[in-house]
């Protein structure tokens, strides 16, 4: 295939930095160089940017995708001296200096920042992505929203109790914030939102299970405050298995501590690995493919690159890796975007980063979350507004800000979610026989989510 170079022939003589990556750290380094006297070219595969941590909201059909995500160009429009180019990454020629694109296509570099994200890892198990989908990306949001809708519907329509209660079950693989808040919501779903809207089921008797292999869910959050979580969401009906592995998945259920559990609808929010970033390169990575960065987050013997957010591993003050959070990406592309600036247009030397730390914090369902500062926390209705207000203020633009605004104030009061249609990953109908046409099924459900298993039984 022709290697074509995407850049315009430069007659142009300023630096020319390349990001690749336009999520929260990426975004942040090109907004840091915007309007400076440096020539800078982004790179995603997507043409919007994504804000992952309400992801879990367009799932459970509580937002529409366009509202948590924001066209990249649109966002950068403002900045003369930036380039966007919609492209999947595949390589990176170190000798050339160029990146390498899936079309062929090559784009030149003065110096190089990786900010590739992740994407989830399935312990080396990647024919359970199919069954289990991760929540990382728009697709995988909405194929979740169908499934769970659509096995309501199913179940609406099956006259095999059996097959109703596997439908009306879901398993969230993974005790972290993702899995807490998917199974809360997913609770609220089923206990408030559907709960008159159907004829023949009860929505209400829908099964939640989290499940964390490890002795107790938030495990990154004080004791306390993961307790309190658990408290929580044994309110709303989920049953939290701690201790417990999931040992395989089919399109049937999941294994769980040896005992299989029908189920329809598998949400994986369990271990996650780098981008490919650092096989780019050819550098040693961490367990997790995380590329090791110095200080100032360039990349040891790769000089001219450098990579932060959660495709980089960085030891903060008390010695511990930096978490993959949305507010290290953040501030580590304000720092080396101003740290790159100094330094090409300048000479200075690039300093440090510094982490701060600005809470920690999971919701746990309707006016219920956890925030961890550090030395202060919080938990209740409080933690709740103010995780409200946090995340409504770190949207990109103020039109979304509004809209997700009155989204959320309209479901506080109403309980309805306004995005519950179901649009992809259509299984086909069931070909069964409605046993009751009239009025709820007439063999009741037991309404226990195990019968034989205590709630909250670790
Ligand atoms: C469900 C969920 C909830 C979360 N909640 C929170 C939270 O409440 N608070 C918090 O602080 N953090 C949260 N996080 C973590 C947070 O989202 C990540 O730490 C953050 O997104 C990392 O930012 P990043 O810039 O490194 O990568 P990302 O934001 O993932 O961006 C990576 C970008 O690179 C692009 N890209 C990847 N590969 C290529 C390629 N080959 N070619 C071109 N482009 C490519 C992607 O399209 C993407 O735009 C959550 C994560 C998940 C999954």
């Amino acid at each position: 295939m022709p290697r074509i170079d995407r850049t315009p022939a430069p007659l142009d003589s300023r630096p020319h930095v390349v990001i690749v990556g336009a999520g929260f750290g990426g975004l942040a380094c090109a907004e840091a160089l915007g309007g400076t006297n440096i020539r800078v070219t982004v790179i995603d595969r997507n043409n919007y940017h994504l804000f992952v941590p309400l992801l879990y909201q367009v799932a459970t059909a509580a937002l529409s995708p366009a509202d948590i995500a924001e066209p990249i160009r649109r966002i950068l429009s403002r900045h003369p001296n930036i380039d966007v180019v919609m492209g999947e990454v595949t390589g990176i020629d170190r000798a050339a200096r160029q990146v390498e694109l899936a079309d062929g296509s090559v784009v030149p570099y003065d110096r190089l920042v990786l900010a590739t994200g992740s994407s989830y890892s399935y312990f080396g198990h990647d024919d359970w992505a199919e069954i289990a989908p991760g929540l990382k990306t728009i697709e995988n949001a909405r194929r979740i929203r169908a499934r769970l809708l659509m096995n309501f519907e199913q179940a609406e329509i099956s006259g095999d109790a059996a097959r109703r209660k596997a439908l009306m079950t879901t398993i969230v693989v993974g005790g972290g914030p993702t899995g807490v808040e998917m199974a809360g919501s997913v609770a609220e779903l089923a206990r408030y939102t559907l709960a008159r809207d159907f004829r023949r089921i009860d929505p209400r008797t829908a099964r939640v299970l989290l499940v964390e292999a490890g002795p107790r869910i938030l495990s990154g959050f004080p004791e306390d405050l993961g307790h309190y979580a658990r408290r929580k969401l044994e309110e709303l009906g989920v049953v939290v298995l701690t201790g417990q592995a999931v040992e395989g998945i089919t399109p049937e259920g999941a294994t769980v501590g040896g005992r299989f559990i029908p189920a329809g609808t598998i949400v994986w929010g369990a271990g996650v690995k780098a981008s490919p970033a650092g096989s780019w390169l050819g550098v040693e990575t961490d367990r997790s493919g995380r590329i090791p960065v110095n200080a100032d987050l360039s990349v040891p013997g790769a000089p001219d690159v450098y990579a932060l957010g959660d495709t980089a591993a960085l030891a903060g003050e008390d010695g511990k890796p930096l978490p993959g959070l949305a507010q290290v990406a953040k501030q580590q592309g304000e720092h080396l975007g101003g740290g790159l600036e100094a330094s090409l247009l300048r000479g200075q030397p690039l300093a440090p980063f510094r982490f701060r730390n600005r809470g920690n914090t999971a919701i746990v369902g309707r006016s219920a979350a956890v925030f961890d500062f550090g030395r202060h926390r919080l938990k209740g209705w409080f933690a709740w507004l103010l995780w409200a207000v946090v995340h409504v203020y770190l949207l990109v633009n103020f039109q979304k800000r509004m809209l997700v605004t009155m989204q959320w104030l309209w479901r506080w009061a109403t309980y309805q979610r306004g995005a519950r249609l179901i649009t992809a990953d259509r299984p086909a109908p069931v070909a069964e026989a409605v046993t009751s046409p009239h009025g709820r099924e007439a063999e009741p459900f037991d309404p226990r989510p195990f019968p034989d298993m205590k709630r909250g039984q670790g």
